[in-house]
């Protein structure tokens, strides 16, 4: 059974007088629930901070409910087209297991419970009007809590009125509640398959949550010709430090997951406490880089406030134009820190 209660949590762990007092005032904006294969991982404390909620939460005065502006960018009730390009379609405020750091609060577990045939049929023909879409983003909320055949008639609609536009199935499902991810879902997945293809996001921040059942659970959708990418969020006291994402990124690429942004927390009230400095962040960056191979480094990445977009944060190797033996020459710091001259 998952867990809803702080008495339920007190029966499994013992709580701190911070955890105790989550919700001692009702303040809380997003519930407590706590998935099966999420309990037994509780005594490492990178996964207690991801889904033991505290008081801190609700003491937190700094950010906003919606940095994004999502709900300012509604393209129909449960579609918000931000980006020129593409589009993400709510499909349901459910999740298996609710993340602390979670950006979507707003939203996230606040019962509004899955898109109904209308709402998907009235997304889908917004994309359909729209041919700059070419990709949308199926998430929430967890597409994977809605039933199979909610499943099945969400995709049929999609894929049918947009055969052309890529969707990506963005779950934390196969973490969180691996076992979800059963043989006939896997062919209500497969059988929508034609057309542009599908790619599977996921939210692994810390090597821990690549469990057995994980990766298999990945491995359904990889062996069925869905490239993932993972999404990892950048976290104090949970894979802030080098050694925890150089771990993670060869995890995920031995579980054939490319590993694609490491995400700086959004500025969301009632999760500063998991905000680590962006200096920091760069000198991780920077340090991370230095071990892992293009293929497993992510793009420590912003979304500004206010709806501003994405942008890549990055240390930056070159250092201007400097003149050397008389001739202009670029100047470039080396991963090791050394110095290197590029011919102009
Ligand atoms: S799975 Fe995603 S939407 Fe659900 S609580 Fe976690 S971060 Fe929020």
């Amino acid at each position: 059974m998952a867990i809803t209660t702080l008495e339920e949590l007190k029966g499994i762990i013992n709580l701190t007088e911070d955890e105790k007092a989550w919700d001692a005032d009702g303040a809380s904006t997003l519930p407590l629930l706590i998935s099966n294969d999420m309990i037994p991982l509780l005594s490492c404390d990178a996964i207690r901070r991801q889904f033991v909620p505290t008081a801190a939460e609700n003491r937190d005065t700094i950010g906003f409910l919606d940095p994004q502006e999502e709900a300012k960018n509604q393209g129909t009730e449960r579609l918000v087209h931000r980006y020129r390009n593409r589009a993400a379609f709510f499909t349901t405020d459910c999740c298996f297991a609710y993340c602390r750091h979670c950006f979507r609060r707003r939203f996230t577990g606040h019962l509004s419970g899955p898109a109904t045939e209308k709402e998907i049929n009235e997304a889908a023909d917004y994309i359909a009007s729209h041919g700059e879409i070419k990709e949308v983003l199926l998430t929430g909320g967890d597409l994977f809590t809605l039933s199979d055949s909610h499943i099945d008639m969400l995709l049929s609609i999609f894929k049918g009125k947009c055969p052309n536009v890529i969707f990506r199935l963005c779950t934390r499902a196969v973490a969180v509640n691996p076992g979800r991810f059963t043989p006939s879902l896997m062919g209500i997945i497969k059988k929508h398959m034609k057309g542009a293809p599908f790619f599977l996001m996921t939210q692994f921040n810390h090597p821990v949550e690549l469990t057995e059942k994980a990766i298999k659970a990945v491995s359904m959708f990889v062996d069925a010709g869905i490239p993932a990418f993972n999404q990892s969020v950048l976290l104090k006291g949970v894979n802030d430090a080098e050694d925890v994402l150089i771990e993670l990124s060869d995890r995920l690429l031995a579980a054939r997951i490319k590993p694609y942004y490491l995400f700086q927390d959004d500025p969301v009230k009632g999760t500063s406490h998991f905000r680590v400095p962006i200096e920091r962040g760069l000198e991780i960056e920077k340090n991370i880089r230095a071990e892992l191979s293009g293929l497993g480094m992510p793009q420590y990445t912003a979304d500004l406030p206010e709806g501003g977009g994405k942008v890549i944060l990055t240390y930056s190797y070159y250092k201007g134009t400097v003149t050397k033996d008389g001739k202009e020459r670029y100047l470039f710091e080396t991963p090791d820190g050394e110095l290197r001259y590029y011919p102009e």
